[in-house]
């Protein structure tokens, strides 16, 4: 749909890049318009007005003019800042990590209204003290539901029997999960165990209020994490930047939580 001359929308801000001495471009995500960039000026001098309501992490409603290239972002005022999540590393990373997952895995112009409730639901969900990392498993699954990549969980990808208890597989390169009998001819599969199945398709029917409710051990945590962290690997073709910040700071705390 083309866009008027001058456009509000309101937006969660992705991705910031300078650009010259004090502009910057933004990739925004919108609810109508899907993901978009537009260029803000002179907003990192001092007394910028737009200054502080298109910091990375902000929701804020934006009024926008077309550019010739990129449209410019003439006015804009914050909607919510997501405050808890600036104040510890651990959530921002967390949080960082959501936006580049939408960021890498949206293209630009194509609305998709889901894609913008969960984004927005999930960061707020994450300022809350007591979400944990089914968190970013509920964000994963449900965006590459919203995307059209929801994972087969519930009979094998390849003769289409019901999943049976057992030693089942999972297939990043099919998207689903392969029974123990069709395993032999597949590649890029790893084992997933029952309960991983049981939390996936958990956390595709229910919403994130029960799903931040869930609690897992500590290897079912872990395998559900590198499973996802396979296939989303695999349907982007690289790895997301920021897991790599994630586990080291995973790290850091579990050796300070053991002294
Ligand atoms: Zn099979």
């Amino acid at each position: 749909m083309a866009r008027p001359r001058v456009y509000k929308t309101e937006a969660i801000v992705l991705k910031r890049t300078n650009l010259g001495e004090a502009d910057t471009i933004i990739t925004f995500y919108t609810p109508n318009l899907g993901k978009i960039r537009a260029i803000a000026k002179g907003v990192r001098r001092p007394k910028s007005k737009l200054g502080g309501h298109l910091d990375l992490l902000t929701q804020s409603s934006l009024l926008l003019a077309q550019g010739q290239n990129l449209d410019i972002v003439t006015q804009s005022q914050t909607i919510e800042s997501f405050l808890p999540l600036r104040s510890d590393l651990w959530r921002t990373s967390c949080a960082i990590y959501l936006l580049e997952l939408v960021d890498q895995f949206t293209a630009e112009q194509v609305e998709n209204y889901p894609v913008y409730r969960l984004l927005q639901t999930t960061l707020l969900r994450l300022c809350e003290a007591q979400s944990n990392e089914l968190v970013l498993r509920y964000f994963e699954l449900q965006l590459l539901s919203h995307l059209g990549y929801q994972p087969e969980l519930y009979q094998c990808l390849n003769c289409r029997a019901p999943l049976a208890p057992g030693r089942n597989l999972f297939s990043v390169s099919g998207g689903g999960v392969i029974c123990p009998n069709c395993a032999k001819k597949e590649q890029f599969i790893r084992p997933i165990s029952v309960d991983a199945i049981k939390v996936m398709r958990f956390l595709l029917k229910n919403d994130l209020s029960s799903a931040s409710r869930l609690k897992t051990s500590p290897d079912l945590s872990h395998e559900l994490e590198q499973l996802m962290r396979e296939y989303v690997r695999y349907l982007l073709e690289r790895e997301v930047k920021s897991v790599g910040f994630l586990d080291r700071l995973r790290g850091e705390l579990t050796s300070q939580n053991e002294c």
